[in-house]
């Protein structure tokens, strides 16, 4: 991100044109398109949203902002720190649009990120920056990638501010407003505005403690969210854990867009460290040191893992780790079945009632 906008590109994101679809309910009348033209209905619901969404030539962009269609790319740059399916993703608009992908990939399920792997990333780095010097036909600026890496700093440090706000009990926050207000620090890194955003965002905040205003009126249990978001059952999911005066105070998906390891002295390196060393890379003990420490940060009394079926890479209930953190470590767990995209995987009776059985146990402990 930081080094495309050092270029001056303007960048656009497919994933969060998914989860805007996603969010819309309209997944379910792309993904299908996506599969008849061989994209499988067992990966990522974000691809096949998004392509299938191209293929019908409609996005929700054009209601929201009457935009009537993706923006067609010079270059497509991808990181496959998460996973193969972004790669596979930016490859189809790279054939569609005529268009170079440039990508980097990160070592992976790594434990502890060492100097070696950040070299091997910083690598990688450089030759992207001199593809793109080729296609641009201009230099990189360096002081324009340390401003760009200066302000990502900033946003990340004060979307973290946002975030830690819910370590405060009763929370001022659910996990239901972090997928909203996490936009500008996944698609807006590198620019004066996320930064706007976080510091209104975090004065609001810090008004509401100050209030003594939860976002959970009454809150009597705390839980972290492990997962992907059903970006399609926010609003149920929201009214139901409100019902249930139980507030989700964290989730792996907000809390690991923190890329505080950037450092503008070091532009290149650090974002080599920062976006190798992010959670859905790490191996699954590292993984689970992770969420046991926020766990206690923000002091909470349960687990709801979200096993969301096209998205192995960022869902952790498939190598045991809720057993473990209940029988090594007393935290009760709950694991909902569902998707982030597609429906079709997730129901609405099913989820209720695991809920509710799920609070009761804790409310029996
Ligand atoms: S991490 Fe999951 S949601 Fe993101 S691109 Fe990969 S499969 Fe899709």
């Amino acid at each position: 991100m930081e080094v495309l906008v050092a270029f001056g590109f303007k960048v656009y994101f497919p994933e969060n044109h998914s989860a805007l679809i996603g969010a819309r309910k309209i997944a379910d009348d792309y993904i299908p398109v996506a599969n008849a033209v061989g994209y499988s209905p067992e990966i990522c619901s974000y691809l096949t949203s998004d392509i299938g969404a191209y293929l019908r030539n409609e996005t929700p962009l054009k209601d929201a902002y009457g935009v009537s269609s993706i923006p067609k790319p010079d270059v497509l740059a991808v990181n496959t720190n998460q996973c193969r399916d972004l790669y596979e993703w930016f490859s189809f608009f790279g054939r569609r649009f005529d268009a170079p992908v440039f990508s980097i990939h990160p070592p992976k399920y790594l434990d502890e990120v060492e100097e070696h792997h950040v070299d091997d990333v910083a690598v990688q780095y450089e030759d992207m920056i001199a593809q793109l010097e080729k296609i641009t036909g201009e230099r990189l600026d360096e002081a324009k990638l340390k401003e760009a890496v200066a302000l990502s700093l900033e946003a990340t440090e004060l979307w973290k501010g946002f975030l830690d706000t819910a370590v405060h009990v009763p929370s001022p926050l659910t996990f239901f407003d972090g997928t909203i207000h996490m936009a500008p620090i996944v698609v807006m890194r590198g620019l004066q505005v996320a930064v706007d955003y976080y510091k209104q965002l975090k004065a609001e905040m810090d008004e509401r403690l100050e209030n003594g205003i939860a976002a959970v009126d009454d809150e009597r249990f705390r839980i972290y969210w492990e997962g992907m978001p059903v970006w399609g059952r926010l609003r149920k999911l929201s009214e139901q854990f409100v019902d249930l005066r139980t507030c989700l105070v964290a989730s792996t998906y907000c809390n690991s867009w923190v890329f505080d390891d950037m450092t503008p002295d070091d532009p290149i390196r650090s974002m080599a460290l920062a976006y190798t060393k992010v959670f859905v890379n790490r191996s699954e003990p590292a993984k689970e040191r992770y969420i046991l420490d926020e766990i206690k940060r923000f002091k909470a009394d349960g687990i709801i893992f979200h096993d969301a079926r096209t998205c192995p890479a960022n869902s952790n209930a498939s190598y045991g780790m809720p057993a473990r953190m209940m029988e090594d470590h007393g935290i009760p767990t709950l694991t909902l079945d569902g998707d982030l995209n597609d429906l079709r995987c997730w129901s609405d009776e099913q989820a209720t009632t695991n809920i509710e059985a799920f609070i009761e146990q804790l409310e029996e402990r």
